[in-house]
């Protein structure tokens, strides 16, 4: 078990499938296939073959974008009901639990947060446990289901300091969750006594880009975001975005986490409630590109030599990357910071500025690439 990391609380994250159907909709199928899952389900039910694609090793079966083949109208799985749960395929099983990844001999278990109606609630029976989601894997044979490959050089040193820092991260951001401590939380990830000034920092530019301040999220809320955060930083660190080398994410993924706290303040006093596990992780997802500015706020950034795609015609867009071109050509000291681009080249206007730094994700990536 200490070769796997988890990115949730043994036992505390728990949900009663409310039949929703929302993970049976529009995704495909995975199976096991190395361990004779999918010949199974063909001989019983000959009509999914039409629908199986082949990429690389894998086999996943098309389902229709409305819903899967299976689920039945009381938004039951029909080859559960049918043919029992072991016949289910493989990464239905596992769902919601069903992001599995390897490095080196290392396994990290992170779970869909966006989905599926998971809640906190005390360590008992009812909590899903790291031995029974490891008890799952294990009996899967595929790796294309539990054996995702995440990038790295030398897998067996980074899946090890993966592990490390992770974990400690984690150990540390669940005992804030459970006293409802922000500050403790951000010692999780970054130096305790820079919090305050981060926190001015965060705020400056929040009121710069969105014309709101920055304040904490209620208790509710924050201790939430604070269970859900060992997640949010693994998807941060091997997803797609990769706002940063990996190696140089920690003091970025902080500030963008603090970002987030701020934000899922102002969306309270949107909806004048708190929010749990899917509306904190969809509000991550839609505001990433703001985050990271926020993150990169008071950093100068500049285009390497060699040229730079624009992914927009917009001319705000490319206004903001003459500005990282022309930082290029200055020193070091003399570069301006993105505060003084931003402030400098959108009108200040929230709707103006918030959609677009959205818009100009790429070239801010590319401003900081190093
Ligand atoms: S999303 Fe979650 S609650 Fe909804 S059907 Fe799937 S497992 Fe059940
Ligand atoms: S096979 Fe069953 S659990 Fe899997 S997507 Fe289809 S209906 Fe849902």
């Amino acid at each position: 078990m200490d070769r796997t990391y988890f990115t949730w609380p043994d036992r505390r994250l728990r949900y009663v499938c409310a039949g929703c159907g929302a993970c049976c909709k529009g995704h495909g199928i995975g199976f096991d296939v190395a361990g004779g899952e999918l010949v199974q389900l063909v001989a019983r039910r000959p009509a999914i073959a039409a629908y199986l694609r082949r990429r690389g090793d894998t086999i996943t079966a098309f389902n229709p974008r409305d819903r899967c083949w299976f689920l039945s109208t009381d938004g039951q799985c029909d080859i559960e009901t049918t043919d029992g749960r072991a016949a289910k395929p493989a990464s239905c099983r596992l769902f919601p639990f069903n992001r599995v990844f390897r490095i080196g001999s290392y396994t990290v278990v992170d779970y869909n947060s966006a989905i599926c109606p998971l809640e906190i609630g005390a360590v008992d029976e009812a909590g899903i446990s790291h031995a029974a989601i490891a008890a799952e894997i294990a009996a899967i044979a595929d790796p294309a289901v539990v054996g995702t490959a995440l990038p790295a050089h030398d897998a067996e040193a980074e899946g090890a300091a993966l592990v490390a820092t992770e974990r400690a991260a984690c150990a540390i951001l669940h005992e804030a969750a459970a006293r409802g401590d922000l500050r403790l939380g951000w010692s999780a990830m970054a130096d305790a006594t820079a919090f305050d000034d981060e926190r001015a920092v965060a705020d400056a530019a929040m009121r710069a880009i969105a014309h709101h301040p920055w304040h904490p999220p209620s208790t509710p809320t924050l201790v939430n975001a604070l269970w859900l955060t060992p997640s949010l930083r693994f998807g941060e660190l091997y997803g797609p975005r990769q706002y940063a080398r990996r190696a140089d994410m920690a003091p970025v993924l902080a500030r963008m986490w603090l970002a987030w706290l701020g934000f899922a303040h102002a969306a309270e006093s949107l909806s004048g409630r708190a929010f749990g596990l899917p509306e904190l992780t969809t509000m991550w997802t839609e505001l990433a590109p703001i985050l990271h500015v926020i993150a990169r706020w008071q950093d100068a950034p500049a285009f390497k030599p060699g040229q730079v795609e624009l992914a927009s015609d917009d001319p705000l867009v490319r206004a903001l990357a003459q500005k990282f071109v022309d930082n290029r050509t200055r020193g070091p000291d003399g570069r301006a910071t993105l505060a003084a681009i931003v402030e400098a080249t959108l009108p200040d206007d929230p709707v103006v500025r918030v959609t677009t730094l959205k818009l100009a994700e790429s070239v801010i990536r590319a401003g900081f690439a190093r």
